[in-house]
């Protein structure tokens, strides 16, 4: 059964009703900050959407304190079967709210509009009703002899899933009995300030959860705090390194979710057109935003000229354009600086010998875009083939047997997911076996289900998100 059967959608409402200005999200309301602000724009249109308040030491300290007090005088003290009737309130109100937020993800971060419709936002709500039917479970479900909440959680996430990877934290901390102070990336704001009103309209306890703006300051500000049990972080690897050395010699607890460079590993026997499907969603889903995206395309010697073909067919079919036309297959790239930095990647891989093919897309006047592209004759040594791009390019190398599919694939510092495209389940299991990433999906990519735990190997950070193992990560003394 997939997500969105077995979360039937109310009626949503359609209505976006953006403010002007917003303040940050403590104790229960929007207050002011005491630091500056900063705009949010639309990467689309680089059109001015709203003013956001950054967090100063002293907000953080002020949201922190909040979720101290909701922690000891409410949030602990509730029983799971309460807590998990809130966590159902949430899930019920963004279902309810899903047009809206769908609308306010596309215009802040510039994915097309059947993404955040039909991907981002059924899911978001997917996290909630799996972590609702936790809450009462938790003393039941041989998590060890007395698992208790941790505490405070500060949590920090990155801009190309933003409600998703929200939701990815909040969920499971809140079932768990933890409280949040959450920081979203400073280039979409704007769904988790919504998400701040769903609160308030469930009517959570105050202080249960905080949401403060802010840039890569705010983020180390909540790190660093001392009334601060646990530290979860989504982002680039560079900055987990800097959280995870601000944290040592700490008592605080930390989970790491960084980058990604997945092997997508297609064998002469896979069904190819599936595999073309799977090729195109691995990379150009998100405009490629994907820490588990599948960067790179290992393809069997023998059928790489026809597996590339397929492709450049198929990437020629996709429209680029206007993330909230509902026919766009590519969006935005979010910011110019990440734009700036596919760019580069991308001349380097040029520069360095590989082949450089782009889909013939026309590109808008304004916004930051970045057409599908490929590159094939990739070397191992490649930057394109190391370095985690972070956008819509494709890394194209062959393999000629299993054992040199697998030496490739495990060539990276990296080891988030991995695809595999083969008709023998034999093949599969024996390849997924060898494979050094923690999410290895088979005939399929880019899946996602709140049952099933998703982490990394090696550079790709520590601890898991979903299921079980993603709510014993906010337990103290809790078996995973
Ligand atoms: P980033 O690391 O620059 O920023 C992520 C978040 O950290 C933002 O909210 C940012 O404001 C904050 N931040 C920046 N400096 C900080 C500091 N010194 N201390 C505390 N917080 C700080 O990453 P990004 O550019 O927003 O996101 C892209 C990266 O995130 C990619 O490398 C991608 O692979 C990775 N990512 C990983 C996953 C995963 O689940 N493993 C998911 C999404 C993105």
């Amino acid at each position: 059964m997939s997500f969105l059967e077995y979360a039937p959608a109310p009626e949503s409402t359609a209505v976006l009703n953006l403010k002007d200005s917003y303040g940050l999200f403590i104790d229960g309301e929007f207050v002011d900050g005491t630091g500056s602000s900063f705009t949010t724009i639309s990467p689309s249109s680089e059109k001015r959407i709203a003013e956001i308040a950054s967090a100063s030491d002293e907000d953080i300290d002020r949201a922190v304190a909040a979720a101290r007090r909701a922690y000891d005088k409410t949030w602990s003290k509730m029983s799971g079967r309460d807590r998990g009737k809130y966590l159902f309130r949430i899930a019920r109100l963004v279902q309810e709210r899903a047009r809206e937020l769908a609308v306010a993800e596309s215009l802040d971060n510039g994915k097309p509009i059947k993404e955040s419709r039909d991907v981002d936002v059924p899911l978001v709500a997917s996290w909630f009703f799996y972590y609702a039917g936790w809450a009462d479970k938790l003393d039941h479900a041989g998590l060890g002899a007395n698992p208790r909440a941790l505490g405070v959680a500060g949590q920090i996430i990155p801009w190309n899933f933003p409600l998703l990877m929200l939701a990815w934290k909040v969920a499971p901390a809140l079932a768990a009995g933890s409280t949040v102070v959450l920081k979203p990336a400073e280039t979409t704001p704007l769904t988790a300030l919504i998400f701040a009103e769903i609160l308030q309209q469930a009517d959570l306890p105050a202080g249960v959860v905080n949401i403060v703006t802010g840039a890569g300051a705010t983020g180390a500000a909540l790190v660093r705090h001392p009334d601060v049990d646990k530290v979860a972080f989504t982002g680039s690897t560079g900055v987990g390194r800097d959280i995870a050395r601000a944290v040592a010699g700490t008592p605080k607890k930390l989970t790491l979710e960084l980058g990604g460079k997945a092997a997508n590993i297609v064998f002469d026997d896979a069904p190819i057109d599936q595999a073309v499907e799977g090729i195109v969603n691995g990379i150009f889903f998100n405009q490629g935003h994907v820490c588990c995206a599948g960067s790179r395309l290992l393809v069997q010697e023998s059928i790489h000229d026809e597996v590339i073909d397929r492709l450049k067919n198929r990437l020629s079919t996709l429209r680029l354009g206007d993330p909230l036309d509902k026919n766009t297959d590519i969006g935005a790239i979010n910011s110019a600086a990440q734009l700036a930095r596919i760019r580069e990647l991308s001349d380097i891989g040029e520069a360095e010998g590989a082949e450089r093919w782009t889909a013939d897309c026309v590109i808008p006047e304004k916004g930051f875009w970045f057409a599908p592209t490929i590159f094939t004759g990739v070397e191992a040594s490649h930057r394109i083939a190391r370095d985690e791009v972070f956008g819509p390019v494709l890394s194209v190398l062959t393999f000629r047997t299993p054992a040199e599919a697998i030496a490739k694939a495990n060539n990276t510092p990296y080891g988030l997911s991995a695809g595999i495209w083969s008709d023998k389940g034999s093949r599969i299991l024996a390849v997924a076996d060898r494979l050094r990433a923690g999410v290895i999906w088979a005939n399929t990519f880019n899946r996602f289900d709140p049952s099933s735990p998703f982490g990394g190997y090696k550079e790709s950070g520590y601890g898991r998100e979903g299921g079980r193992q993603g709510l014993t990560a906010y337990l103290k003394g809790a078996a995973s």
